[in-house]
């Protein structure tokens, strides 16, 4: 359920995956003569690839968590406290030299069907019409799956927001696009006050590490699964990160004029109401089959 809330947070993409080894070293020196017995399979890293199956980059370090959480906007913030929670020591490498992402940008509204503040309005709401608002606009066209996976658990959203601090109160005062009921669920503050609060939670939290300025540049795979990323520590050194599940939170591609003229171009002239840090990435890496055929 935790990876849900991130998914119905932000759209997450969860890259499951088992370490499967314990290489510890990058750039093993050639043997000295005589003494090629000597390497084991713990020194082999050339069974580790990035996403495309190419060589991994040189790296200066490895560093070993539980979980790895790629972007510090609202599905990675979600994702670091909820593993969190759950006893797991966590590393989030973000990007840009801040937290929030587009969700630091956003007003803050969530939909969500059978909430307490529904209930106290005396508004009657179910997850069907819910999800009836959503298929509607594209001639029930999208996948059914995800959408049910929203509606079902919007409300589990709303509440562990609360539970994390955040004070959410269902907007009553005008319908929003689209949806036949009054089921948005505004955060004080709007997405600032909501990122606000995860962020300082994430900051207190002893088992969360927060890499700021350190974009992840590619997954590592090995056996085509995901053992973590290669993170650019400090914008400067190359580091491998390992962990037993990578989660990636990297958003969309809204900043990337290439991929907007592949997959939308017509909106490649549309004014960039989106995060600096959407670039895409992230999309691409999850895209690639060797690693979505295995996680
Ligand atoms: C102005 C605006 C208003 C909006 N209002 C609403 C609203 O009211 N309600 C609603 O539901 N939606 C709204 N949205 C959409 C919503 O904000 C996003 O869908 C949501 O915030 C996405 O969350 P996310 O965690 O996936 O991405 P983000 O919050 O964008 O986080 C992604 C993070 O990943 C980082 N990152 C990217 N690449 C890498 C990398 N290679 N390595 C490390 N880090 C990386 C980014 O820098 C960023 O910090 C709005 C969007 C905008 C722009």
């Amino acid at each position: 359920m935790r990876k849900v809330l991130s998914l119905l947070l932000c759209g997450l993409l969860v890259m499951g995956s088992l370490a499967g080894c314990t290489t510890e070293q990058k750039d093993m020196p050639e043997p000295e003569p005589g003494q090629e017995e000597n390497s084991n399979e713990e020194n082999d890293v050339s069974s580790i690839t990035i996403s495309t199956g190419d060589a991994a980059p040189e790296y200066a370090e490895t560093l070993e968590t539980d979980v790895l959480v790629l972007g510090g906007g609202g599905a990675g913030l979600t994702s670091a406290l909820t593993a969190a929670e759950n006893s797991k020591n966590v590393i989030l490498a973000e990007k840009l030299g801040y937290l929030g992402g587009a969700t630091l940008l956003s007003g803050g509204i969530v939909p969500a069907a059978e909430t307490n503040q529904q209930k106290e309005a005396g508004i009657i709401d179910n997850q069907d019409l819910f999800a009836r608002d959503i298929f509607r606009p594209n001639s029930y066209s999208v996948r059914k799956d995800l959408v049910y996976t929203v509606t079902e658990n919007a409300k589990n959203v709303i509440e562990w927001l609360e539970e994390q601090g955040v004070v959410m109160s269902l907007i009553t005062n005008n319908l929003y696009y689209g949806q036949s009921n009054y089921r948005m669920h505004i955060a004080e503050g709007g997405g600032q006050g909501m990122t606000t609060v995860l962020i300082d939670n994430a900051n207190k939290n002893d088992n969360i590490e927060i890499m700021l300025n350190s974009p992840a540049i590619e997954l590592a795979v090995e056996d085509g699964q995901v053992i973590g990323a290669f993170v650019k520590r400090d914008k400067d050194e190359t580091i491998l990160i390992k962990a037993e599940n990578t989660v990636l939170c990297t958003s969309g591609f809204g900043a990337n004029k290439e991929m907007l003229e592949e997959y939308i171009p017509e909106m490649i002239n549309a004014f960039p109401y989106v995060a600096p840090g959407a670039t895409g990435e992230g999309i691409i890496w999850g895209q690639i089959d060797n690693i979505r055929n295995h996680s």
